[in-house]
């Protein structure tokens, strides 16, 4: 075929809607495994506009073969509430912060180096259904022409929006999520050594707000409002920032926004079915991203490379029956479910706390080392965890906390 044709039209093995890191994850997996994948996203560049953060763990970095250069260490993370604060040294950072584009654009060209097409500028509008099986999808090309492309198989990476997932009835759209602005801006004064995650109803009602070095003098800062929960302006908060918490004017002085991100994150737990006859959801657009901090860029990648995996085994055996890629389901489930189930159990519990219940987490945070203190952030719960906090703070099985202690209890063990 045309690699470069407006007009691509062939027949695909697979098509992939969205080339976030999900859909650019899942398309490589497909071309390596001797696919015909094609890309479509609808806007004319790939990484453009941001709609995320960028903070992320190393350690999943290096197990995704991340190269070093698109991601920034960080040593140090703050936790800031009203009246309290707490900090975690890592002498071997643990956390980074991902330089967005250059990681999209990797990603990107790891998929074409495999064999696949991306169409960027190629907004896909909804399924084609010939006696209800998906043949396919349809929208515009590039040149604003309608189009039909047709495939044995659809990978839905559309994030938030789940274009195909939610026309072929697998849910009704996201009704909680996470509305986050950012502006990444130029700030001389900030320490690039450290991120900050800030709670507390001044600064970001039922959600929190980050401040997120990257390099050079770059620093995201950026305000996540948790909807229904908080019906707040996420923008009117970012741009009072510093009146809001002078403690940080300092940090922020001389700062100006070289650029100015939003986005919408799906925050009501996994999905109860990734896939339909033909067609596999996977990514945001299946909620596999961690609610507890709003966190899916690790997850879109690891979700991308195994829908891709399993498109490409049920390709080989002529069957994409749900039943067949509900292979999906079970591998997904059995690695990140569990861990997932939970973080979303706790944001739930955290969206409504008072200023006064985070002044106490925090107290209680500042107890655990390092190390405890990464795994609850991101979410790798387990006994010896769950343990260590208990041990360290006694008083949570004396007051409230004690019901909701025993659930995670409950739920790491029924799974363990
Ligand atoms: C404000 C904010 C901050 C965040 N911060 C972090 C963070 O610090 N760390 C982290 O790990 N995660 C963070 N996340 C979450 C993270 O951004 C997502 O989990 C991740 O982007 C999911 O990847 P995805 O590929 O599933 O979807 P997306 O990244 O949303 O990609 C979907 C792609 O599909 C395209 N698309 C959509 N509809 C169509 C269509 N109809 N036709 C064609 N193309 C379409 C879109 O243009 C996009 O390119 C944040 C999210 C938000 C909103």
């Amino acid at each position: 075929m045309n690699t470069l044709s407006p007009h691509i039209a062939d027949h695909q093995d697979v098509i992939i809607v969205g080339a976030g890191p999900a859909g650019l994850s899942a398309a490589e997996s497909c071309a390596k495994a001797g696919l015909r994948v094609l890309v479509l996203e609808r806007q004319k560049e790939i990484g453009y506009p941001i709609h995320t953060s960028g903070g992320t763990w190393i350690a999943d970095m290096k197990a995704l073969n991340i190269p070093q250069e698109l991601y920034f260490p960080i040593p140090r993370i703050t936790f800031l509430s009203p009246n309290n604060a707490c900090e975690f040294f890592y002498d071997t950072p643990v956390s980074c912060v991902l330089d967005i584009r250059g990681l999209y654009q990797y990603l990107a060209a790891q998929a074409i180096k495999a064999g696949a097409v991306i169409r960027t500028a190629s907004p896909v509008e909804g399924p084609i259904l010939e006696n209800d099986k998906l043949v396919g999808v349809k929208g515009k090309n590039a040149l604003n022409e309608p189009q039909e492309w047709r495939a044995n198989l659809v990978i839905d990476c559309t994030g938030f929006s789940s274009t195909i997932a939610s026309r072929m009835g697998l849910h009704g759209g996201y009704h909680r999520y996470g509305y986050g602005a950012e502006w990444d801006l130029v700030a001389p004064n900030f320490p690039q050594n450290e991120l900050y995650l800030i709670m507390g109803s001044q600064v970001a009602p039922s959600g929190y707000a980050w401040a997120f070095p990257h390099g050079s003098g770059r620093v995201r800062l950026g305000v996540g409002i948790i909807r229904p929960d908080a019906d707040e302006d996420a923008r009117k908060y970012l741009m009072t920032f510093v009146e809001r918490l002078p403690q940080l004017s300092a940090v922020f002085a001389g700062a100006s926004p070289l650029e100015y991100h939003t986005g919408l994150f799906p925050s009501e737990g996994m999905m109860e079915h990734f896939v339909a006859d033909g067609l596999i959801t996977a990514g945001d657009s299946a909620g596999q991203g961690s609610t507890l901090v709003g966190e899916g860029i690790r997850f879109a990648i690891y979700a991308g490379k195994m829908a891709g995996n399993v498109a490409a085994s049920a390709i080989r055996s002529n069957d994409t029956s749900a039943k067949r890629l509900g292979e999906f389901d079970k591998q997904w489930r059995a690695q990140f479910g569990r861990n997932l189930d939970i973080a979303y159990i706790i944001n739930k519990r955290i969206a409504a706390y008072t200023d006064t219940q985070w002044d106490d987490s925090l107290g209680l945070l500042a107890k655990l080392s390092p190390a405890e203190a990464a795994e609850a952030i991101r979410g790798d719960f387990s006994v010896k965890l769950v343990t260590g906090i208990v041990r360290k703070n006694p008083s949570l099985l004396t007051k409230g906390a004690k019901a909701f202690v025993r659930t995670i209890s409950q739920r790491i063990i029924a799974k363990d």
